[in-house]
C-alpha cells in the first residue's frame, strides 16, 4: 500500500473474519487475533463489530504489518456495547472487521511516541513492523500491570522505552504521569515529531505542554481514543 487510506465516516465495509486467538494479557485487557486478510500501515485502525449490521467500534491494529495474523488490543468497558461481548469470543467464532485505514502513521524522522493505556497499540504495531530507529516510546499507566508488551519493548528499546506509573512504584519505572515525565526533561528537541495516542485528557495536556516548550504545532500528531 503506497498511501494511508484516509478516514471517511460510513465508508468502511465490514468483512467476516474467524478469530484465531483471544488472550487476556492483563486483568480486563485482551488481545484478539485473526488471519491477516489485507495490507496495512503500522498505526492504522480497523472497525470491528460482532454482527454485520451492528454499529462498529474503531481499534488500532497492534500487530506488525509483515505478520501472518492481525491483532488488536482492547480493554473491557463496563456497560459497553462491544467490548464485554468481544472479550468472551473464542477462537473459531466470526467477527466483522473493516479494511485498515487512517493516517496516524510514522516515517523515518526522529520521534517521541507517547501513549496512555491501550494507546500503546499503534506504537507496538510500528515497533513490530521494524519502525524503531530514532524513536523514543513513553507509556503512561495507572498500575504496573498495565504496561502491555513491556518485556519485549524493554529488551529491544532499553533507555528509549520509558514507563510512567501514576499509582504504583517500581525501581525502573518513572513515578508519575507522562506529563510529569516530560516536564522534568531539560530539553525537548524541536526537530522531532511527537505522536500522541490515548485518552483525550492526556492528548490535550501533552499537546499544550509541548507547545509551551516550543515544539511547533505541525510536529504534534495525535490519535484520541474516545
Ligand atoms: C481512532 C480510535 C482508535 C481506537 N483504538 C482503540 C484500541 O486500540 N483499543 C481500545 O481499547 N479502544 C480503542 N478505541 C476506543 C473504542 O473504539 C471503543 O470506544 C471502546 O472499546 C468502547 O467500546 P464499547 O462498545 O465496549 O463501549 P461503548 O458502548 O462505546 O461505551 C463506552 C462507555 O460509555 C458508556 N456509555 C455508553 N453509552 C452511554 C450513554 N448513552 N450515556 C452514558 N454512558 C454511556 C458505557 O457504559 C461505556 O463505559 C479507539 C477509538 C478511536 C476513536
Amino acid at each position: 500500500m503506497s498511501k494511508a487510506e484516509e478516514y471517511q465516516p460510513g465508508k468502511h465495509k465490514l468483512f467476516p473474519v474467524i478469530l484465531t486467538g483471544n488472550e487476556e494479557i492483563s486483568p480486563g485487557v485482551h488481545v484478539i487475533s485473526w488471519k491477516r486478510n489485507s495490507d496495512f500501515l503500522p498505526g492504522q485502525v480497523v472497525k470491528i463489530a460482532l454482527n454485520e449490521n451492528d454499529q462498529p467500534r474503531i481499534y488500532s491494529l497492534c500487530s506488525g504489518n509483515h505478520e501472518k495474523e492481525m491483532r488488536m488490543l482492547f480493554n473491557i468497558k463496563k456497560e459497553g456495547e462491544l467490548t464485554p461481548k468481544l472479550s468472551s469470543c473464542i477462537p473459531g467464532e466470526t467477527i466483522w472487521v473493516s479494511k485498515a485505514y487512517g493516517s496516524f502513521t510514522d516515517g523515518d524522522q526522529p520521534a517521541f511516541r507517547i501513549a496512555t493505556g491501550t494507546g500503546i497499540a499503534p506504537f507496538y504495531s510500528m515497533f513490530r513492523s521494524g519502525q524503531e530507529k530514532d524513536k523514543t516510546l513513553i507509556h503512561g499507566a495507572r498500575y504496573l500491570n498495565q504496561f502491555y508488551f513491556e518485556d519485549e519493548l524493554d529488551w529491544a528499546l532499553g533507555e528509549r522505552y520509558i514507563r510512567c506509573c501514576s499509582q504504583e512504584q517500581s525501581c525502573d519505572v518513572f513515578p508519575g504521569r507522562v506529563t510529569d515525565y516530560l516536564r522534568q526533561l531539560e530539553t525537548l528537541p524541536a526537530d522531532h515529531l511527537y505522536y500522541l495516542c490515548g485518552n483525550a485528557l492526556m492528548v490535550v495536556e501533552v499537546r499544550d505542554l509541548l507547545i509551551e516548550r516550543g515544539i511547533p504545532y505541525k510536529n504534534i500528531i495525535a490519535e484520541i481514543y474516545f
